[in-house]
């Protein structure tokens, strides 16, 4: 027995002067998959599909809607400008202070003196378990290279005491960055459209 259901529907576009069609497909677990499709060539070149995850009663699905492209593609260049100046902090932290970290965290003779000292006395993830059944003698450096990750890395120079003014200037690009970016965001939240009211044909 099948329960696979495809339901179709049409709604206004953005200009409204023609629409575009949302197909969805279910299963019969509820779950379904939607594809959107515009139909109006006005539309076609001034706006270009999204989708973010939001927040449902069977949990985070996605959901899509049309942005201006200019917008869309500011945001593709500051989300690239971002991943770029983020890998290139973590390279200069790892250049100057992984060896000193690596050391930190062996100067623990034993694997729960090290998690310690990983840690801070598991005031942080992993907890000891995980850790132990993750971090082996033959991989314990590359375990320890890991974690000093970008998200990780303000938590590890502030553990070796380090104040490093190079890595604070970009650190603070990163966060111009983040700021332009969280505001093209926005903007295109705004702008962004979801039509649910259906196209009449
Ligand atoms: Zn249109």
């Amino acid at each position: 027995m099948y329960n696979n259901s495809i339901s179709e529907q049409k709604h206004q576009c953005p200009c409204g002067q023609s629409f575009f069609t949302v197909k969805k497909f279910h299963d019969r677990n509820g779950l379904f998959e939607e594809y959107w499709e515009m139909s109006c060539n006005r539309c076609k070149q001034g706006y270009q599909l999204d989708n973010f995850l939001k927040e449902t009663e069977n949990g985070p699905a996605e959901a899509y809607f049309w942005v201006p492209r200019n917008i869309f593609s500011d945001m593709v260049i500051l989300e690239a400008q971002l991943h770029k100046a983020q890998k290139s902090i973590l390279a200069l932290a790892h250049e100057m202070y992984l060896e000193q970290w690596t050391l930190y965290c062996y100067k623990g003779k034993t694997k729960r003196e090290i998690w310690n000292r990983l840690t801070s006395q598991g005031k942080r993830e992993p907890g000891y378990k995980l850790f132990d059944r993750m971090a082996t003698s033959s991989n314990m450096a590359d375990y320890l290279k890991d974690y000093f990750n970008y998200q990780n890395m303000d938590y590890v120079l502030k553990k070796l005491n380090v104040r490093d003014s190079k890595i604070d200037y970009m650190t603070n690009m990163v966060g111009n960055i983040k700021q332009r970016l969280e505001k093209t965001q926005r903007i295109m939240r705004n702008k962004g459209f979801i039509n649910k009211v259906q196209y009449a044909m």
